[in-house]
């Protein structure tokens, strides 16, 4: 059984009255997806988009910015609610994003609709095995041709990879133009069909329940390039900086669906003649989870807020918000566990696998250290100044 979803629309001084109607929304899609827990990615990708019309919140009207506000609410809901719809919406922001901002005309005629309504799943494909959180070290290459550009190479630990229908790749330009060039104004971002001869796409097993994949690129010809040659990076950070806040406002929906599981097992647990929940430390473990929690939700909304209304820290607030929510959850669902005792590691029960998942959540789109590497050089040098 789910607990009722909880939004932090509670914290209302950050919202306006759609967010409020969203909330409303929202509350109905958490029943009808807890409804159905078992249905494949393709079918929740349309019923995101379809039935929910969540992906519209992707993907703004010509001219509009991302309302990251709304997409952390979504994020929270879906995260409390079904893990895997989280992160294929996700991923779907991840790969659309790009074209949003830098697509042709014709690119966002051809793609967006298809991508808005769920039809088509996009994936992101960055990292390599050379090339993890040092994104410009990627190795992938991209030659012109008459025909386009043809790429090689390789990418691992790719979302959605294995059920998209089509990747944003990103890959090195390989011309003598760019012999001179630093390798962060070298890359470009290209979108290659998953039929698209050349291509090689073999799942990979996480502990999570997550479509992953790696990819082999032999000389496959993509299908666009996005933006300008050398413009791949700087869309790739971009995205990265909306897109990481909103993995926030995800662990903070998983967590709070731990610490429910958590009250309700310490409220009706019984050990030593009386609930688990008389014990003091017990209390005080409560008391940890639902402040490190509340302090999280406050970092992701700041964040939000400044991203939507375009404040000059809004970079490093997300990464504050990202980091410290990634790893509060991990302390949070940590506790769950605990409170549950043997039962919390049982395959199966809700607290374990949010373990397992929250556990990834420090890891992709800027671990933690990356995060804090950029909290702590952006705060040094504005103390400089
Ligand atoms: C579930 C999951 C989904 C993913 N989905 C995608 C996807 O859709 N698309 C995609 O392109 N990639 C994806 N990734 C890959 C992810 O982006 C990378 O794993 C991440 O960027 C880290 O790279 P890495 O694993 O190579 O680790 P590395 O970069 O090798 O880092 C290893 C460790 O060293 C630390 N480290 C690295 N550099 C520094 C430094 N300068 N200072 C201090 N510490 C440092 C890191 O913080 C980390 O702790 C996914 C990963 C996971 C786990």
């Amino acid at each position: 059984m789910i607990p009722p979803v909880r939004l932090s629309s509670d914290f209302d001084f950050f919202f306006e009255p759609k967010h409020q109607r969203l909330v409303e929304t929202l509350t109905d899609v958490a029943s009808e997806l807890a409804a159905c827990q078992n249905q494949d990615s393709k079918t929740i990708m349309k019923r995101l988009g379809q039935e929910f019309k969540l992906c519209s919140w992707l993907i703004p009207d010509e001219g509009a910015s991302l309302d990251m506000r709304a997409l952390c609410l979504i994020r929270e809901m879906l995260g409390q609610t079904m893990p895997l719809a989280d992160a294929l919406f996700a991923v779907q922001g991840l790969g659309s994003y790009p074209i949003v901002i830098a697509g042709t005309d014709r690119q966002k005629k051809h793609y967006l609709p298809y991508l808005k309504s769920g039809d088509w799943i996009i994936a992101f494909a960055v990292t390599e095995e050379c090339a993890g959180s040092d994104i410009a070290s990627l190795e992938t290459t991209a030659t012109p041709t008459s025909n386009g550009y043809r790429l090689s190479g390789s990418k691992t630990l790719i979302s959605s990879g294995g059920v998209a229908d089509y990747y944003i790749v990103a890959a090195r330009i390989d011309t003598k133009a760019f012999d001179n060039v630093s390798p962060h104004q070298r890359i470009g971002l290209f979108i290659v069909p998953s039929h698209e001869e050349g291509l090689d796409v073999s799942p990979m097993s996480l502990s999570i329940d997550h479509p992953i994949a790696s990819l082999s690129l032999n000389d496959c010809m993509a299908e666009t390039l996005i933006g300008n040659e050398g413009d791949g990076f700087g869309l790739l950070m971009k995205t990265l900086e909306l897109f990481r806040l909103t993995v926030g406002a995800s662990a903070c929906g998983m967590a709070y669906r731990a610490l429910q599981e958590a009250i309700t097992h310490v409220q009706n647990r019984n050990q030593f003649g009386k609930p688990l929940m008389a014990q003091p430390i017990v209390q005080q473990y409560i008391a940890q989870m639902s402040t490190e929690l509340d302090a999280a939700r406050l970092l992701v909304l700041r964040a939000a807020y400044q991203q939507d209304n375009q404040h000059q820290d809004a970079a490093m607030a997300s990464c504050m918000a990202k980091s410290y929510s990634t790893e509060a959850a991990g302390h949070i669902v940590d506790k769950a566990v605990q409170l549950l005792g043997g039962k919390g590691v049982v395959r199966g029960e809700i607290v374990e696998s949010l373990y397992r998942t929250v556990r990834a959540m420090r890891i992709y789109e800027g671990t933690t250290e990356i995060q804090q590497m950029i909290i702590g050089k952006t705060v040094l040098s504005k103390d400089k100044q």
